[in-house]
């Protein structure tokens, strides 16, 4: 199966400049089958830069270990395979994502629910690799008896997960690597470090300025099934970005898109023809979750919650041959024109 590495739906782009620019130090890799990079404009003194680099990929490294459902040896894979309802122990960092999950969750009246992972697999688009096609309406509801943020509980002290029914399964790929964007830049700042971009799997986190003084800008793509062009550029300062999209992860069947966001309350990949949704927010994590969450919602359902939320959004129609743009003031303010 063609598994492409989630798309950085936002790209990153060389620094406008009013100073002298410095020279930023970088580093990536791969983690959580994509990529990620880091971007320091200035290593505060008496930090090792070698020390702080090995860090963050340690803190990266632990997101994947803990919370991967493509390693049967994470602990979200052990709780996963139990069939216990009993609690399940867990670290504080994957209780304290399921408890975000959970939030979002009800915030978003179902629309985002991490308990969906039957019906991922059941489409395709899990770890299990099964083949991308239609399934019978009879297994979606079976699957679907497996599914509902009701199913799951969590336990703060000590950190725990629990699930009501032993078929239930949670899958974290919606706001995970949003976490794991947060923990890095919580680490960043500890170490005194103030202009940065951290970014995974086209989730990111800014804070400060970029090399050349200037607000971060990333670039939204254009979300077309091949190529990558930008639909627009965003600045961004001290904040999140995350985009979810319909045009890397799909399958087509009989002529119509099939993607990997998945519609809880139907059991279905979402088809009312939002190619993609970026938000922008306070931390990664909500950016990540809300994302995945709007894409699920009708649009104006969406650019409803948002405005509840005080969330900024972006959404990109599919409209005949092109597409729409639709978005809120906040996030109107921060497109560079
Ligand atoms: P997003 O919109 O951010 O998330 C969509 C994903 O969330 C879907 O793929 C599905 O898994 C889930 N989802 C679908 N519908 C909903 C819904 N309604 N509510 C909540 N969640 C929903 N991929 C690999 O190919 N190989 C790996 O080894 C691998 N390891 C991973 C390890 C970790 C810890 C995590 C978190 C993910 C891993 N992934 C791996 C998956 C990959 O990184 C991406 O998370 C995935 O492709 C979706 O990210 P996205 O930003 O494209 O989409």
């Amino acid at each position: 199966m063609d598994r492409r590495f989630p798309i950085v739906a936002v790209l990153l782009l060389g620094a406008a400049c009013s100073r002298a620019p410095v020279e930023p130090m970088r580093f990536a890799g791969t983690s959580m089958g994509t990529t990620y990079s880091v971007q320091l404009v200035e290593i505060p003194v008496g930090v090792d830069a070698g020390a702080l680099r090995d860090e963050v990929e340690g803190l990266v490294r632990s997101v994947d270990e803990r919370m991967s459902t493509y390693d049967p040896e994470s602990e979200l894979s052990r709780f996963n395979a139990a069939a216990s309802t009993d609690w399940f122990p867990v670290t504080a960092d994957t209780q304290a994502v399921v408890a975000e999950a959970l939030r979002v969750s009800r915030l978003s009246r179902g629309a985002f629910d991490v308990t969906v992972g039957p019906l991922v697999d059941l489409w395709g688009f899990g770890p299990a690799g099964s083949p991308r096609a239609v399934p019978e309406d009879v297994d979606v509801a079976a699957a679907r008896e497996c599914v509902g943020q009701a199913l799951l509980e969590t336990r703060g002290s000590p950190p725990a997960l629990r699930k009501r029914a032993p078929c239930v399964t949670v899958d974290l790929s919606g706001l995970a690597k949003g976490f794991a964007v947060d923990l890095v830049a919580r680490h960043l700042d500890d170490a005194g470090v103030r202009h940065y971009l951290v970014e995974i799997g086209g989730e990111l986190r800014a804070r400060g300025r970029n090399a050349g003084g200037e607000p971060w800008r990333v670039a939204l793509e254009r979300p077309e099934d091949s190529g990558r062009s930008v639909q627009c550029v965003v600045q961004l300062v001290d904040g999140a970005i995350a985009t979810s999209g319909d045009y890397r992860n799909f399958f087509q069947q009989d002529g119509r898109r099939y993607a990997h966001v998945i519609d809880p309350r139907t059991g279905r990949p979402v088809e009312h023809g939002i190619a993609s949704v970026t938000v922008l927010a306070a931390t990664a994590i909500e950016a990540d979750a809300f994302a995945t969450a709007l894409m699920v919602l009708e649009p104006e359902q969406g650019l409803g919650l948002a405005g509840e939320l005080g969330l900024s959004v972006h959404s990109i129609l599919r409209s005949g041959d092109g597409f729409v743009e639709l978005s809120n003031p906040g996030f109107e303010k921060q497109i560079l024109h």
